[in-house]
C-alpha cells in the first residue's frame, strides 16, 4: 500500500490514521507527510495523534 499523493510506502499507523482523520472506509491512504500538509499541521502533531489513539485503545492501531 502506497501514499496516493506521493507514492511512498505506508506503515500500518499511516493507514490507520488516514481512516481516523478522513474516512473509516477509505480505500486510498496518505503518508504522515501528506496528511500533515493536508490538515496544515506538523508531522509531529500527526504522530502525537497516532499515539493518543493507540493509548485510548482504538482498534485501528496495534
Ligand atoms: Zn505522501
Amino acid at each position: 500500500m502506497n501514499c496516493v499523493l506521493c507514492g511512498r510506502k505506508l506503515t500500518s499507523d499511516e493507514i490507520a490514521i488516514t481512516r481516523k482523520l478522513i474516512n473509516r472506509a477509505a480505500e486510498e491512504f496518505c503518508c504522515i507527510t501528506c496528511l500533515a500538509a493536508k490538515f496544515s499541521v506538523s508531522e509531529e502533531d500527526i504522530r502525537r495523534l497516532i499515539e493518543n489513539f493507540r493509548q485510548a485503545g482504538c482498534s485501528l492501531f496495534f
